[in-house]
């Protein structure tokens, strides 16, 4: 698809066509395991990769390639290759490229599900792990200039919405020698796009906005080709492989990629300007609030500031408890990314993995919710928030 057309066209129309079958305008849910060949030299040349085709579910299917065509087209990437969940994207990912002996620098506010990775599973394999803290640019530079094989970011990050300067470390990065790496998730392709701002790698948690209907588990990695044929050989052999019927519902969710983006965008903003005007309020976190510390470097490479913001309460835990159960129009649970308005406390969602004092160390405190914006009309949102505000002032008096 031309490179002039706008991401909105491209999240209906991209990736689709090739993969229709008998007229139909939609693309199928291929769920057979296997494909067969009566021509042993045209089976034996589809498995060589010599000729396009398929032969065994675990590799390739017809439906998980549409979806991985249409986010490759909306990332402006040379190819792309999807899992079963965003956390196998991302730990099939450094798998892939990372040995022993190898340097790894990255962020504190990773996900919590990679920070795990970062300082469970990693270490074991003698892979040196080095987390930054997020924003602070310097410190990175200095730790990449030290030696690194991989430099992985996250922005706008979980649960604070902390923001990275893509474009400055991925420079950092390569001049390292560095394979620079970032799970897009949060901005979303319609927001950022890492790859044009120099990045090797661009992650999605694809369960997330671009599923958008918390239906479907998935992930995806695009960038250069030789860097995915890696990858994804490394899936095609360990076996994280993206149901068909979940690529299906993900090609069918990113045809609204944009609309729900863009309400979930401005929903957010609005929801932000309410919040800073109440009192139990103690911060609110977005990265389109001018006084958010890294709101420049938001503004000049993202297009809108996505719909993930977070906040604070006075009274802490106790106000959480009950405030968030009085939201009407919010589901309180761990997913992030759907048409519904999701609350929760990073406590019990991103960062359930940590321990209270690592939560600490990252600047999470114990009374932050995290909110992700739906596509509600935010004024049904904010008086809901209202309604469930005034229940707790009256009930524990702060
Ligand atoms: C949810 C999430 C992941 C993990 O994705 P799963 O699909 O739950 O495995 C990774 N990164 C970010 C930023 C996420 O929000």
């Amino acid at each position: 698809m031309k490179k002039d057309i706008q991401q909105g066209t491209k999240a209906v129309w991209a990736g689709e066509k090739e993969y229709l079958a008998h007229g139909a305008t939609q693309v199928p849910v291929v769920l057979s395991v296997a494909y067969g060949y009566d021509d042993m030299d045209d089976w034996y040349n589809v498995a060589i990769g010599k000729k396009k085709g398929h032969i065994y579910g675990r590799n390739t299917n017809p439906t998980v390639q549409a979806f991985e065509d249409k986010v490759k087209v909306l990332e402006g990437a040379e190819a792309a290759t999807s899992f079963s969940t965003g956390m196998a994207a991302i730990s099939n990912t450094l798998a892939t490229f990372l040995v022993p002996g190898d340097r790894i620098v990255s962020i504190k506010d990773t996900y919590g599900g990679t920070n795990k990775i970062f300082t469970e599973f990693l270490p074991r394999q003698q892979i040196e792990v080095v987390l930054c803290e997020t924003g602070n640019h310097e410190q990175i530079e200095t730790e990449v200039a030290k030696g690194c094989n991989i430099l992985y970011l996250e922005t706008p990050t979980n649960p604070t919405v902390k923001i990275s300067d893509i474009e400055r470390l991925a420079k950092a990065g390569h001049n390292a020698g560095a394979l620079v790496v970032v799970d897009n998730t949060f901005a979303t392709p319609i927001n950022q796009n890492p790859l044009s701002l120099g990045v090797d790698l661009v992650i999605h948690s694809a369960t997330k906005f671009l599923g958008g209907h918390a239906d479907a588990l998935g992930g995806v990695v695009c960038g250069r080709e030789d860097l995915i044929e890696k990858i994804y050989h490394y899936r095609e052999i360990n076996g994280a492989t993206m149901d068909p019927m979940a690529a299906y519902l993900m090609l069918r969710g990113m045809k609204t990629l944009h609309l729900r983006v863009r309400q979930q965008c401005k929903n957010a903003m609005e929801l932000t300007n309410y919040l800073k005007t109440k009192e139990i309020v103690e911060g609110v976190y977005y990265p389109g609030l001018e006084t958010h510390p890294l709101h420049e470097i938001a503004k000049k490479q993202m297009k809108d500031f996505g719909g993930m913001l977070s906040f604070s309460v006075k009274g802490g835990v106790d106000t959480v408890r009950h405030l968030l159960p009085k939201l009407q129009f919010a589901n309180r649970a761990a997913n992030l990314g759907a048409v519904e308005t999701t609350v929760g406390p990073a406590r019990t969602t991103s960062h359930v993995e940590c321990t209270p004092e690592e939560r600490a160390a990252m600047g999470i405190p114990e009374g932050l919710i995290r909110v992700s914006c739906g596509i509600e009309e935010i004024e049904d949102i904010i008086a809901d928030f209202e309604q469930a505000f005034n229940y707790v002032r009256s009930a524990l008096e702060v």
